[in-house]
């Protein structure tokens, strides 16, 4: 959450408070279903409690799945068959919102798993060729390669013969997912992981940034800015770019896994890769707005991120330098089932938009499913300015008599608030 003072600073071109556009989509019964899942899962407390007794009662395969299918999974993914995520696909098009697939499972850590996982994403891009409606596709390095290789190389130190041919037969297996989108002309975004395996996905990222971004960005490398070392990498990003005559693509996020990162750092007694505060973590996410804004004619940026103030602090940044909303350089991206304010108003006012749409098998879903809720309830304020929103739109609705618990939606609605 952005502080008030930043957010009292910002004269921006695009307000997010309509919550008739924000949940145009939504049934009375959805926007219930969200509202009881946000207000639930807000405390800590509870959350923790939820969690441990659905993956109790999935362990002891109770019969749960129907009703997971109904809520959590109903809320924050698009399905479990492309049949299923179509429907949301095309929602989420009829507000001019793109979707990013993002197969949610979890595969075997094993080559088995890796190959699967590979073959999905290639099914996704070629699907992402076809349709419109799928701006690029998103990948997970780990998914398709082990961890501890990516950890071994990392430390930079010798490999050995068996890790040198798996090192590059996870280089292959990237190169062939890169070259799929490139010859697809469908952006990738490489996401961001763990410290201690980021030199290793960092080198991937850049070494296909080179391969495939020389026309146009195909591969999009993802800057944690919580991390105090961003901003410096990013300035040897633009300039490795410029010299090299390529298009540099960065997602930009703030970065999801804070608490391992302090807790590991702490037990093995090195510096953690954190900013010692939020507020640095805020600083240094727009100051790499700013910094490629500034560098826009060989940037590609999309921010992924929930943060009002970054979204309208890059709106600004676009207003004054004459760019249009629409600029192919800059992308808006949120989570399914998080933002909504933020996503639809953007796509409203004309810029480009996207949602992260996890599916998969219910089953395969639930560690996507638990760390989404625990992540939110660790971010201070996030479920209360979910729930706000949520509260707001069910008043509206009631103050114009619109069916509160009913399955028609607000599709049809006008967008006066
Ligand atoms: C489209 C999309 C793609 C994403 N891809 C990735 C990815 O590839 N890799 C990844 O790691 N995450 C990814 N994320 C998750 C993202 O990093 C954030 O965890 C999440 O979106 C919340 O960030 P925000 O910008 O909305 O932050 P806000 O809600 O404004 O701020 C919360 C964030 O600030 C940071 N923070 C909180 N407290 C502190 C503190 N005390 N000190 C320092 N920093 C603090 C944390 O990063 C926390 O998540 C993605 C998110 C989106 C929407």
């Amino acid at each position: 959450m952005a502080t008030s003072t930043e957010l009292r600073d910002i004269d921006a071109p695009v307000s997010f408070d309509n919550t008739q556009v924000a949940f145009q989509y939504k049934s009375g019964r959805d926007l219930f279903l969200a509202w009881l899942i946000f207000s639930l899962t807000k405390n800590p407390a509870v959350m923790k409690l939820l969690t441990r007794t659905v993956k109790l009662l999935m362990v002891l395969k109770m019969p749960i799945k129907p009703l997971i299918k109904a809520t959590v999974f109903k809320l924050f993914c698009g399905g479990e068959t492309k049949a299923e995520y179509e429907r949301v696909i095309a929602r989420l098009r009829r507000a001019h919102i793109g979707t990013i697939l993002d197969y949610a499972v979890e595969g075997s850590a094993d080559e088995a798993g890796y190959a699967n996982t590979e073959a999905e994403l290639l099914k996704i891009i070629a699907e992402a060729k076809r349709n419109p409606d799928i701006p690029c596709t998103c990948l997970k390095v780990t998914a398709v390669a082990a961890f501890t290789l990516m950890e071994r190389v990392s430390t930079g130190n010798a490999l050995t013969r068996e890790q040198e041919r798996h090192w590059a037969d996870a280089q292959a297996r990237l190169d062939r997912i890169c070259k799929a989108a490139h010859a697809s002309d469908k952006p990738i975004y490489i996401d961001a992981e763990e410290s201690w395996i980021q030199p290793a996905v960092d080198t991937l990222a850049e070494t296909m940034m080179r391969r495939y971004n020389t026309q146009r960005a195909i591969v999009f490398t993802t800057l944690q800015m919580y991390r105090w070392d961003r901003l410096d990498y990013l300035r040897r990003l633009i300039a490795d770019a410029r010299v090299g005559g390529y298009r540099l693509a960065v997602k930009i996020v703030r970065g999801a896994y804070m608490e391992q990162e302090r807790q590991r750092a702490k037990e093995m007694g090195y510096p953690s890769p954190i900013n010692p505060t939020l507020e640095a973590t805020h600083r240094d996410y727009n100051a790499a707005i700013d910094m490629i804004m500034d560098n826009i004619e060989v940037v590609e940026i999309c921010l992924g991120t929930h943060n009002e103030y970054s979204c309208k602090r890059m709106a600004s940044l676009m207003a004054a330098r004459n760019l249009p909303n629409d600029h192919p350089h800059v992308t808006f991206s949120q989570l399914y089932g998080m933002s909504d304010n933020i996503s639809f108003n953007l796509s409203r006012a004309g810029y480009n938009v996207s949602k992260y749409l996890p599916y998969g098998p219910v089953e395969a879903t639930l560690p996507y499913l638990t760390r989404r809720a625990e992540e939110n309830t660790a971010i201070a304020g996030q479920m209360s300015k979910e729930l706000e929103i949520i509260i707001r739109e069910r008043d509206r609705r009631k103050r114009v008599g619109q069916c509160l618990l009913c399955e028609s939606t607000g599709d049809q609605a006008d967008s006066t608030s």
